[in-house]
């Protein structure tokens, strides 16, 4: 499921859905058409940030208990940072069912660069995968092309693809079944 938190435009939840569905053959992704309210106990007003483990501690306390090969992304678009990082572009429960991305450093605007909505799309499907790569147990990569690969800025980001490594997809096999998300 792809579940919106806070204000997301819609047509970027059903494009990210589709993009998944049609690129990445470990998910069927379904686009929900509710939107979570975003909570205030997760703003910290210093950072002007929202601090993404409060978050998708409550993205898992509202689903509740979810089956096996169910996984629940969700995505914001506010900015959100984690622990001792300035931000994160998202943050997974490693082998569980729940991940969050934040599409706010996505957009090329934010670097001053003008609007370029398929880069942005292509980044949020990089940061999608990535992190629901981590809920299937699966750490970051060395591969700088793997899609494992750890981002520490937009031009890793860009470097990497939204594919797994052979070493990655390999670990993966293992897990016949498709992830419902
Ligand atoms: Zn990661
Ligand atoms: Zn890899």
């Amino acid at each position: 499921m792809i579940q919106p938190i806070g204000f997301v435009e819609p047509s970027i939840i059903e494009r990210l859905s589709f993009d998944i569905n049609s690129k990445v053959k470990f998910f069927r992704a379904i686009a929900s058409e509710y939107e979570l309210p975003l909570i205030d106990e997760a703003y910290n007003s210093r950072r002007m940030q929202y601090n993404s483990s409060i978050i998708l501690d409550y993205l898992s306390r509202s689903f509740g208990r979810i089956s096996g090969n169910y996984r629940v992304l969700g995505v914001l678009d506010v900015d959100i940072y984690a622990d001792a990082l300035n931000f994160v572009f998202g943050e997974a429960m490693l082998g569980g069912g729940f991940a969050v991305i934040s599409l706010f450093r996505l957009r090329p605007e934010f670097y001053g660069y003008s609007t370029d909505m398929e880069l942005f799309f292509e980044r949020a499907l990089k940061e999608a995968v990535h992190e629901l790569g981590h809920t299937l147990g699966l750490r970051h990569c060395p591969n700088r092309r793997c899609v494992m690969h750890f981002s520490n800025s937009i031009a890793d980001t860009d470097f990497k693809s939204y594919m797994f490594c052979s070493e990655c997809e390999f670990k993966l096999m293992g897990m016949a079944l498709k992830f419902k998300v």
